[in-house]
């Protein structure tokens, strides 16, 4: 998948906020919606991604909903760090297929990262345990302020 192209609403984020998809849902508001990445590239990696867009990239976004994206992002990596106390935070966004992107509704990536514990494969590892991410969830969901 290129840079251009138009939006599927078949992809898997998509289904995830119409609910045809389960997610351990962190966090939403009005705006966004934050959610545990299933294939982690490390314990509490959690993706948010905007509710009412049909941008595949960050290049397709509507400048003003770029703003209220990453407020969103903030907002939610704030929790993280609160939640497991990491030595650092790797906020990413890839666009097109070369660049690593493999889902295309537009979306970032958050993953709390520790002292000599490399990241984890993209897109690529096992997939994490349902429950282990709703609990992993639920404790970042507590420290949303
Ligand atoms: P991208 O490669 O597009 O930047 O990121 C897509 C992310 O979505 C990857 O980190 C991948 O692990 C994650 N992912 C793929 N399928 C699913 C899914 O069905 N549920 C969740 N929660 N994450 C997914």
């Amino acid at each position: 998948m290129s840079l251009d192209g138009t939006y599927d609403d078949g992809n898997i984020f998509a289904k995830i906020l119409r609910g045809e998809m389960p997610a351990a849902r962190v966090f939403e508001d009005e705006h966004v919606y934050a959610f545990m990445d299933v294939f982690p590239q490390g314990r509490g990696h959690t993706l948010v991604i905007p509710k009412h867009s049909t941008a595949r990239n960050f290049l397709d976004e509507e400048p003003e909903r770029v703003a209220v994206l990453f407020q969103g992002v903030q907002r939610v990596a704030k929790a993280v760090r609160a939640a497991f106390n990491p030595d650092g935070l790797t906020i990413m966004q890839f666009n097109g297929a070369p660049a690593g992107q493999t889902v295309y509704h537009l979306h970032v990536h958050i993953i709390p990262r520790w002292e000599g514990v490399p990241l984890g494969r993209h897109a690529g590892g096992a997939m994490a345990d349902m429950d282990e991410l709703k609990d992993l969830a639920e404790q970042i969901a507590a420290k949303i302020s």
